[in-house]
């Protein structure tokens, strides 16, 4: 730390991002990319607006803003696009979240949250999931603060369908519910319609994940245009040009071009179910992840010595500190071959183990 570093931000602790190597030789399952390219309409797209960079890009993202309004029957003034969906949930955070407007959300979910609190020095409280990482709505009664899940949740990938999430809203009317719909592609529904019927829910979206443009940092907000005002006010006061032309470009034709993004996700939904059945064949514990990534924990080996043995294989998985799930590691979907290699390897693995040579005797 610098002797110029502010006091205010001298305890802060930052959010960790993934492993992102820069050799090619991993099998990536650790950051929930989609292992499959953006379209060749999308790249054309991306590509046709690099000989404008010269150009500011539109501070109001117009044609993306319109494309999208009706890819999801919405007004553009219910829309807020933003350099991945990390900035619109910290602008909700800016926004609606002081002293007196605290925010809570489940005590493992995006490690992201508590650090976009703190950053903006908003009080906040972490709430336990049950026994089986599930949210329990009851806990978010009357709480008297602005709510965020992530839904699916993450690193779960446990969901909650969309009157679990209206019961939330309308429990809480005075208060900004966000629902984090990174995942929802993969098998949830959407509570999207929700926005029309209540002027407290904020819903993010990402095209990092199910539009395979997570290089691109591309994210919106839907919600009441009254809630989309009050994070432009926000937008407008750190960063006007937050989403550059390429990227603007390239999420319109990913919109446009939606048969092929949702034959993407059907394979990684494919994928996904086929390889949880394996590792419960293997005797692994997973969730019911409805998201491009699966939880799995192995009672003959703790989840940082699998991932630390695959990772010496060069294959990345997520694992995560925390005492509570330190049995588990997240592993994202990657393409079929990818997945039949991590199973391979995961069977050599507990091949070598004797706990679970004795388990299976
Ligand atoms: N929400 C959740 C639950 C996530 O896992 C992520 C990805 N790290 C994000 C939001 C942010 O993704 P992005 O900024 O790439 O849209």
């Amino acid at each position: 730390m610098s002797r110029f570093f502010s006091n205010r931000f001298s305890a802060l602790k930052p959010y960790t991002p993934g492993e992102q190597p820069k050799d090619t030789v991993y099998i990536k399952l650790n950051t929930n990319e989609s292992p499959f390219p953006p379209s060749e309409a999308v790249q054309k797209a991306a590509a046709s607006e690099a000989g404008r960079l010269q150009l500011y890009s539109d501070p109001e993202c117009r044609d993306l803003n319109r494309t999208a309004a009706d890819f999801f029957g919405l007004e553009p003034e219910q829309l807020l696009m933003t350099n991945g969906s990390d900035e619109i949930l910290n602008f909700a955070f800016m926004a609606f979240g002081d002293e007196a407007h605290p925010f809570a959300f489940p005590s493992i979910s995006y490690g992201f949250y508590p650090v976009f609190a703190a950053l903006n020095r908003i009080p906040y409280k972490e709430i336990p999931l049950t026994e089986d990482f599930k949210i329990d709505l009851e806990d978010y009664k009357n709480l008297n603060s602005n709510i965020v899940i992530a839904n699916p949740n993450a690193p779960t990938g446990l969901y909650l369908a969309p009157d679990e999430v209206e019961y939330l809203v309308k429990s809480n009317p005075d208060h900004v519910v966000i629902i984090d719909e990174a995942y929802i592609d993969f098998g949830g529904e959407s509570a999207l319609p929700l926005v029309q019927k209540y002027d407290n829910l904020l819903v993010t979206r990402t095209f990092s994940k199910s539009y395979s443009l997570a290089g691109a940092r591309l994210g919106f907000g839907i919600a009441s245009p009254a809630l989309i005002a009050d994070m432009n006010t926000i937008k407008y006061s750190t960063n006007p040009y937050n989403v550059n032309r390429m990227t603007m470009a390239a999420g319109k034709a990913a919109l446009e071009d939606a048969g092929y993004y949702r034959a993407c996700c059907d394979k990684i939904i494919n994928t996904r179910e086929r390889t949880k059945k394996a590792l419960t064949a293997l005797g692994f514990t997973v969730t019911d992840s409805k998201a491009n990534f699966l939880f799995a924990a192995h009672d003959a080996i703790g989840g940082k010595e699998l991932y630390l043995a695959l990772k010496e294989k060069r294959i990345l998985i997520r694992h995560f500190d925390l005492k509570r799930i330190e049995n588990y590691n997240r592993i994202t979907i990657g393409t079929d071959e990818q997945m039949d290699t991590l199973l391979t390897e995961i069977q050599n693995i507990l091949k070598g183990n004797k706990y679970y040579e004795n388990r299976k005797n």
